[in-house]
């Protein structure tokens, strides 16, 4: 599609490949050239006219194992991050999260995988503690059956467990709930350490 491959896929590429041991722990591969070919001309069907990336310049970098996300790099450095459906264009095409580099792939993938782990976490403690013994104060949820509100101040969308709240879980770090505490405070108090400081 492009005979001359911009200096900033190249890079992307290159820092793609330099992260592959981190990629894998986080359940993603980079893709080579060949790889790359056949994701490309995936995307390039699945693109309406009109979307943002139809006609510019990009190049698949890395995929989730078994799942058809794909990160592509673009000509201005950034990554797209686009789930595939390898069929033809529907309505506006394909969803995008632009992301402005590698690094930043990771940080969301680790925070995401820390996301779920909190998610089982809360679920985990929440089965050993049972039903009625730590009820949000402000809102009601029951944490001990692992419910939580998003728009409560208390629960902070958590219930017994949640990610990391100083980086947003890129460190990996689960937090506990400190259940007397976030009670009497009526706050969102958890306990942890941030593993990256
Ligand atoms: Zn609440
Ligand atoms: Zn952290």
């Amino acid at each position: 599609m492009f005979r001359k491959t911009p200096p900033a896929i190249a890079a992307t590429r290159r820092a793609t490949g330099a992260a592959w041991d981190q990629l894998a722990a986080l359940g993603w591969a980079p893709v080579g050239r060949l790889g790359a070919g056949r994701l490309n001309r995936a995307l390039a069907r699945e693109l309406p006219a009109g979307h943002p990336l139809a006609g510019t310049a990009f190049s698949a970098v890395a995929r989730a194992e078994g799942q058809d996300d794909v990160a592509f790099a673009l000509a201005d450095g950034r990554l797209a991050l686009v789930h595939l459906t390898y069929g033809p264009p529907t309505g506006t095409g394909p969803s995008v999260a632009y992301l402005p580099d590698v690094d930043a792939l990771l940080g969301d993938l680790a925070m995401e995988g820390t996301h779920v782990a909190a998610l089982l976490r809360s679920e985990e403690l929440a089965e050993a503690m049972g039903p009625g013994r730590a009820v949000c104060p402000a809102c009601g949820s029951d944490w001990g059956m692992a419910e939580a509100r998003d728009d409560c101040p208390v629960c902070d969308g958590w219930a017994l467990a949640r990610p990391c709240p100083v980086c947003e879980g890129r460190c990996g770090a689960l937090w506990d709930r400190a259940v007397t505490d976030s009670a009497d405070t009526g706050a969102p108090v958890f306990l942890g350490r941030c593993a990256r400081s």
